[in-house]
């Protein structure tokens, strides 16, 4: 008899903060593939932001789990922030099919700009071998996913997927940039999220 595959989406970002954006399409492809969950997988150490100002992995922790709360198909992992060093995708991937054995298929869930430096990451070959990814493009980023997917040959078509999703022009950057202007973030990020960045005088 064959068994199914439990199939499990990996969100992993930095969220900083976490957005609707990042919501509605992880709901989109949460739905598209039939997952059964979501884990949101906050990023300690991004390999790729190292130089850069990043809020405390805690705070964006905690915000990650207030705005996933109400989803019962939403899971927040906190992974990568219990592991020293760079947060590298490739060791996140191993430690999950270590504790979900080979039942399970993995969708890594990010943002078409990000699928774009995909070359670069750390031991990308064996990572493509070990989980799908779903690249949420808007229109325009097409082209260059595809040439990403080309770059890698059959397993680039393999594992490389990518997925039109709700076109919402939100970005991290804008909400930061927002809070320190003074602007308002209201419906770009939840309430919770909102109230937390508030109280805690981030961004500002
Ligand atoms: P980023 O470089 O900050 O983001 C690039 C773009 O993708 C931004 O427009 C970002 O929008 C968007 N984005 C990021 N995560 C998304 C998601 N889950 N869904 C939809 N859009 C998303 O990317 P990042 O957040 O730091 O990194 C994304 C993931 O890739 C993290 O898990 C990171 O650890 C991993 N990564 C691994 C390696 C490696 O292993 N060597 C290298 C690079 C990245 P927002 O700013 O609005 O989020």
């Amino acid at each position: 008899m064959l068994h199914k595959k439990n199939k499990i989406g990996i969100m992993g970002g930095t969220f900083d903060p976490i957005h609707v954006g990042h919501l509605v399409t992880a709901e989109a492809v949460r739905i598209e593939y039939n997952l059964e969950k979501v884990l949101f997988i906050p990023a300690s150490n991004p390999p790729h932001k190292q130089g850069s100002i990043v809020t405390p992995a805690i705070h964006r922790y905690i915000m990650t789990i207030m705005a996933t709360y109400s989803n019962p198909h939403f899971f927040v992992s906190g992974i990568e922030l219990e592991r020293y060093g760079l947060s590298y995708t490739i060791d996140t991937v191993r430690a999950l099919i270590d504790c979900y054995g080979a039942s399970a298929e993995f969708y890594f869930i990010t943002g078409a700009d990000a699928v774009k430096e995909l070359p670069s990451w750390h031991d990308i070959d064996q990572l493509l071998d070990l989980c799908y990814f779903v690249a949420a493009t808007r229109p325009g980023c097409i082209s260059y996913i595809d040439q990403v997917i080309k770059q890698f040959g059959a397993k680039g078509r393999r594992s490389i997927q990518r997925l039109a999703t709700p076109e919402l022009e939100i970005s991290s950057t804008d909400i930061r940039e927002r809070v320190k202007k003074g602007r308002s973030i209201k419906y770009i990020v939840p309430e919770s999220v909102e109230d937390y960045i508030y109280k805690e005088g981030l961004y500002r």
